[in-house]
């Protein structure tokens, strides 16, 4: 989501005739986006500062801002701490922004969220489809940061996407935080709402666009009805990220997750029977508070169960403000936590060793998303990550053979190529 925000500041600022610098030296502006969903993530947004704090005493009318979740309603610490920052600027609230460097938000053809669309940077991009969340998961700060959902329309959301594929856009990713809910809030009645299959039909009819994508997945709001267009559409990849977060029910009724492991299990179920070769990663906490060994072992024990792809994996960060850090101690060590971590990750590594190991010598239909120190990457429909040493076209599917297998990625050649090596 931060990422989709940047590009549409970027987008917005190319329209009012501003250049991207290579360097901070060159610049008029810079604008730090900040994510505040762990203190790391805190941490790394103050190390950027302390450098930006250096440019701007060398160069006092260098504009500085900050935007994004770090920026609560209240901004008077901030300004304390930071004094050198012109501006802070909540999540998706370019108005402030806008003002420091003197445009004028006319100039971006009416309302800046829905008319300004950045070109992509390659052949995936990012759309979002539903803002904020409802869900006010105990631990977590993002309800408060980015507000109550809400829904883009579908017609504007396929304008956008047509014109993404128009400059080079193959897939898109239609990203919230529960992506399910998408549409919940569109119109008076649920009923006559279009939820995400909806959606993803409009945009299957659009010639150029390869492939959909979606995130993040919340088990409550996975209807059969939006599984089994995903299952049905051959554009709508079956990759699903859906967050568990623990394995303790109990746990999972302290922080408020709204579903129990039963009905995770019975998600997980329907999703699987639906379509076999689905990829499924999930996100786990670790030391949440009051977390027991019995409650940890429910974790590693459900990790077992349902064999993810991934684990993406975080040790408790308590956020002031959010329900948690209101009504419960941090009461695990930072060592306990770092433990328990590792011992996901050891467990998380094998699984996805041992999934990975099952798709040596299978071909894969890979699009193509880019290059570095000439090795090409894309990724498989159930969202694996190849590597592919011979030089292909970016932004094409190509049928890969998959020659090796790690843990995280995949290695493998074209078929075009082997075939052209054996004769
Ligand atoms: N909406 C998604 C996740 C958004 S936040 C969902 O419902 O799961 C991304 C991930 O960050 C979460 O899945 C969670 O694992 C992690 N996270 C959020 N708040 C956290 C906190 N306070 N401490 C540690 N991890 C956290
Ligand atoms: Fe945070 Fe829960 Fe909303 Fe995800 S569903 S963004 S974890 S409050």
């Amino acid at each position: 989501m931060n990422i989709a925000d940047s590009e549409k500041l970027a987008a917005g600022f190319t329209r009012l005739g501003l250049n991207e610098t290579k360097t901070m030296d060159d610049a008029t502006i810079v604008v730090i986006n900040t994510c505040s969903i762990r203190q790391h993530a805190e941490d790394r947004a103050y190390s950027q500062l302390g450098r930006v704090r250096l440019q701007k005493e060398k160069r006092p009318d260098l504009k500085v801002a900050v935007m994004g979740c770090m920026v609560g309603p209240k901004t008077g610490d901030l300004k304390r701490r930071f004094p050198f920052v012109d501006t802070f600027a909540r999540p998706q609230d370019f108005e402030p922004i806008i003002e420091l460097i003197e445009g004028d938000e006319n100039d971006l053809g009416g309302e800046f969220w829905p008319t300004t669309w950045s070109i992509p940077n390659g052949p995936t991009a990012y759309v979002p489809v539903v803002h904020g969340c409802d869900k006010f998961c105990t631990y977590c700060i993002v309800p408060y940061r980015r507000g109550r959902e809400r829904s883009r329309p579908v017609n504007e959301i396929v304008r956008e996407v047509n014109w993404l594929t128009n400059n080079g856009a193959r897939e898109v990713t239609l990203l919230g935080q529960t992506v399910e809910a998408f549409g919940r809030d569109l119109n008076d009645s649920s009923e006559d709402s279009p939820d995400l299959g909806d959606l993803m039909r409009e945009l299957s009819d659009l010639p150029e666009l390869k492939r959909i994508r979606f995130l993040t997945s919340y088990p409550k709001h996975m209807t059969e009805r939006i599984l089994k267009a995903v299952a049905d559409l051959p554009k709508v990849m079956e990759c699903f990220s859906l967050p568990i977060q623990s394995g303790s029910d109990r746990i999972l009724s302290e922080m408020r997750r709204g579903y129990e492991l039963k009905e995770f299990r019975e998600k997980i179920n329907l999703v699987r029977s639906l379509m076999p070769d689905a990829g499924i990663s999930t996100d786990i906490i670790v030391g949440y508070p009051g977390e027991t060994e019995k409650d940890f072992q429910d974790s590693l024990d459900v990790l077992g169960e349902f064999r993810f792809d991934k684990v993406h994996i975080a040790a408790y960060s308590e956020r002031p403000g959010t329900i948690a850090a209101r009504t419960t101690t941090d009461d695990i060590t930072a060592e306990e936590k770092s433990e328990r971590l590792q011992r996901v990750e050891a467990l998380s590594e094998q699984i996805g060793r041992e999934k990975n190991e099952a798709l040596l010598g299978s071909t894969q239909p890979v699009l193509i998303e880019g290059s570095r120190d000439d090795q090409f990457y894309g990724r498989t429909c159930s969202g694996k990550l190849v590597h592919i040493d011979v030089p292909v076209r970016i932004g094409e599917i190509v049928d890969v053979v998959i020659e090796h297998t790690g843990s995280y990625s995949l290695r493998g050649q074209p078929v075009d190529t082997l075939e052209a090596l054996t004769i």
